[in-house]
């Protein structure tokens, strides 16, 4: 997609690993960004540490909204309940189902739609990609294209829209584009459980792993588990 030069934009950035890459990518293609993160009373506060430091890296304006009361609410989840355990199946394997956060991507998407309006920006970039589709209802392309029905409707706006240009990527091709952007990769935190190195066992440790793998790169990323690169 080519970029519009001094378009403003919304990048919705967690810190992991496909939102950063996405950031440096909207910077790449010459939008002007505004950064949002979510605190939606997540497990751990890492991936976090990493966006408020990308973002002062770049220079890019950045809040972090925090939403955590709504916790409660979405208990159900092993990423908002520290009651329940992490699994450690791969990424795209059934009981991942226990790391959806219900309607999260929905919810963070309209913040930032109404974000959007009020600093006069047309774009949000979300960064839902093609391995996602699988446990993730809320980062398959029909959710995208119904999102952006609802956003021109509700902000009365035909230009506004999100837009997901890694859902039909792997994550192995979004390593790929970070390797070209030279996106820092030490600077993004993938594992959802929060320990000092990441675990390499659960499902977003393993799928990074397996992109870095892919690609014939290494992880900066310490591991508790020996991995082979
Ligand atoms: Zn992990």
């Amino acid at each position: 997609m080519p970029g519009e030069k001094g378009v403003k934009g919304v990048v919705i950035i967690s810190g992991g690993l496909d939102s950063t890459i996405l950031l440096y990518w909207a910077l790449h293609q010459g939008y002007s960004i505004h950064a949002l993160s979510f605190d939606y009373g997540q497990r751990h506060g890492k991936e976090l540490k990493c966006a408020r430091k990308t973002c002062r890296n770049l220079g890019v304006k950045h809040l972090v909204v925090d939403i955590s009361g709504i916790r409660e609410l979405l208990a159900s989840s092993a990423l908002t309940n520290h009651g329940i355990e992490v699994p450690e199946e791969h990424y795209t394997h059934e009981s991942q189902k226990i790391t959806i956060v219900p309607n999260r991507n929905a919810i963070m998407l309209n913040i930032a739609l109404g974000y959007a309006v009020n600093i006069g920006a047309e774009k949000v970039f979300y960064a839902a990609h093609y391995n996602d589709r699988a446990i993730y209802p809320d980062c398959r392309w029909e959710f995208v294209e119904s999102v952006n029905v609802t956003a021109k409707l509700a902000c009365d706006n035909p230009r506004l829209e999100v837009v997901a240009p890694f859902v039909h990527k792997t994550k192995a091709e979004i390593v790929a584009l970070g390797r070209e952007l030279g996106v820092p990769f030490a600077d993004t935190w993938s594992c959802y459980k929060g320990g000092e190195k990441a675990c390499g066992v659960c499902g977003t440790c393993r799928e990074r792993i397996e992109a870095f793998q892919i690609n014939g790169l290494r992880d900066p990323l310490e591991y508790e588990i020996e991995v082979e690169w």
